[in-house]
């Protein structure tokens, strides 16, 4: 189960590492975009970290939901409103729950990646953070139907969510600023996946 201290312990380490990577993901987005995924994404977990700092929410739905609001309001670009619209519909599915068991958690992910689908229309393999989200989805269903332990579960997504980012080196991007460059776009890692690889990836250790 995950209780709220869990997931204000998964987002303080999101900002940890993404504070600390946000200069490599700059990098990448220069490469095939405009150099400024790490300081966009580095803004926004930092204001998640103020605002979780300055009270503590009371559910789980409070929780995400004041985590995308503001991710929305200070990310901008592109992953803005989508790594906002991924926590806002967790939120929206968890309602005012204040644990999460593995089922009802692999659903609220599901929902999340279905509105950051619904929302940049971008597919698997169009090289975006869809390309590390959607088998974070994919693992963790399974994973709540077969009955695995959350924490063995996290640690098989962060894998998948890894595996999902490394997946988009050789694609040309279909969606996103990178899309412009065409062909030019393949043999370079997409930053938001590479941020959304991150994001599982914080949450399997903060559960560790
Ligand atoms: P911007 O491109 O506006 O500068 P960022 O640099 O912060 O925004 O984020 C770029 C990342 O956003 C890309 O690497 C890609 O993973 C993701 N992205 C862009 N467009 C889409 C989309 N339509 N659907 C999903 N992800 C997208
Ligand atoms: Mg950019
Ligand atoms: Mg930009």
């Amino acid at each position: 189960r995950l209780t709220v201290d869990d997931l204000i312990a998964w987002l303080m380490r999101f900002d940890e590492q993404i504070t600390r990577q946000a200069e490599r993901l700059t990098e990448l987005d220069s490469a095939i975009g405009d150099a400024d995924h790490g300081t966009n994404m580095a803004r926004g977990t930092a204001a998640v970290r103020s605002r979780l700092s300055a009270a503590r929410p009371d559910d789980a739905g409070a929780l995400l939901k004041s985590c995308g609001m503001a991710l929305v309001s200070t990310v901008g670009g592109a992953s803005g409103s989508l790594y906002g619209t991924l926590f806002l519909e967790m939120a929206r599915r968890v309602g005012a729950a204040s644990e999460l068991d593995r089922t009802v958690f692999a659903a609220a992910f599901r929902s999340g990646v279905a509105g950051v689908v619904a929302r940049g229309r971008a597919e698997l393999g169009d090289k975006t953070m869809v390309d590390a989200l959607q088998p974070t989805v994919d693992v963790l269903d399974t994973a709540a139907a077969d009955g695995v332990p959350l924490a063995d579960a996290l640690r098989s997504a962060a894998d998948a969510a890894a595996a999902g980012r490394d997946a988009t080196i050789p694609l040309v991007a279909r969606k996103g600023r990178a899309s412009y460059l065409g062909d030019r776009s393949a043999d370079h890692l997409d930053p938001g996946a590479t941020s959304a690889a991150i994001l599982v990836q914080a949450l399997a250790d903060s559960l560790a």
